[in-house]
């Protein structure tokens, strides 16, 4: 939550890494519980491929649905201001894809939930019986929505996409429109703690504040994987930080204190 963050701010420490924050791809609000976000609907293309145009708030398609590279697909959301997209289908979408709305590895949305959701006029899931209609009640510019359809509806057609999308299975015509919306997440902190060689949180000048150390992901993501997330980079450095803070960089002294009880410093 940040709060080792505040605190070391407060007796001077450096935060570094902002710059390089990337949103994981792509949660959407949970239904029955407002302002909580979850990864529930599959957007990964090695588990299934989509079948959904992802529209953002000026009404055009932004990426290659289907971009096998989930850095692609990160990057790809990074360039939207707000970091939201709806995605985009229609009824015969719905009754032939593979459900939507079950993330292999995080959540899952039953149909009855999301026909809820849906009837109840959520603000994440709109439903319309038209184009116009679904534009509108999304607040996504109604002309260049009907066009971005238009032209996906003749990609799929020609079997050609302007974005490269490979897996065209169906035109998005059979009404009642559905549109759902997806913004970046955030798991991680990319920004951290500035520390030294010997892990001591440091000051804008480098130098140490005394007896304050850090490993772990409150030095921040970017200080090992940049723009990007790797695979086992939240979990390793903490490991191997914590492990060498415990072996090697502090040296622990136990005794009683004052009142007599035993006692540890470093
Ligand atoms: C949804 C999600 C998925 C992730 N997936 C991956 C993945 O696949 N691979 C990967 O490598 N990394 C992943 N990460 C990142 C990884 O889990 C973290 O970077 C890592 O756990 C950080 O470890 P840590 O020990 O630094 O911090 P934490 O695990 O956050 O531990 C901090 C601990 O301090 C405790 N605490 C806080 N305040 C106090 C206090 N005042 N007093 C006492 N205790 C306190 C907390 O309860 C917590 O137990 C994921 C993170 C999330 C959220």
């Amino acid at each position: 939550m940040g709060t080792g963050i505040e605190l070391a701010r407060r007796l001077g420490a450096v935060v570094r890494g902002s710059k390089h924050f990337v949103p994981g791809f792509a949660a959407v609000e949970h239904p029955e519980e407002p302002g909580r976000y979850y990864l529930f609907t599959d957007t990964t293309p090695q588990s299934r491929l989509p079948w959904e145009i992802y529209v953002a708030t000026d009404g055009r398609r932004f990426m290659a649905e289907d971009l096998p590279s989930v850095d692609d697909r990160e990057h790809a959301l990074m360039q939207r201001p707000d970091l939201t997209f709806w995605a985009i289908y229609d009824q015969r979408i719905a009754d032939e894809a593979l459900w939507f709305f079950a993330n292999g590895i995080v959540a899952r949305l039953s149909k009855d939930q999301v026909a809820a959701a849906f009837a109840k006029r959520h603000p994440s899931f709109v439903q319309a019986a038209t184009i116009d209609e679904l534009a509108e009640r999304t607040a996504l510019p109604v002309p260049v929505l009907r066009q971005t359809i238009t032209t996906y509806n003749q990609a799929v057609a020609t079997g050609r996409d302007a974005l490269g999308r490979q897996h065209l299975p169906r035109a998005i015509e059979r009404a009642p429109f559905y549109a759902v919306k997806h913004g970046g997440l955030s798991a991680v902190s990319f920004a951290g703690l500035a520390v030294d060689e010997s892990l001591r949180v440091i000051r804008e000048d480098g130098k140490p504040i005394p007896s304050i150390y850090a490993a772990g992901e409150i030095l921040g993501f970017a200080l090992l994987n940049g723009g990007s997330y790797c695979s086992g980079m939240g979990i390793t450095p903490a490991l191997t930080f914590g492990r060498l803070l415990g072996q090697r960089i502090l040296h622990w002294r136990t005794g009683q204190d004052a009142a007599g009880r035993q006692s540890a410093t470093a």
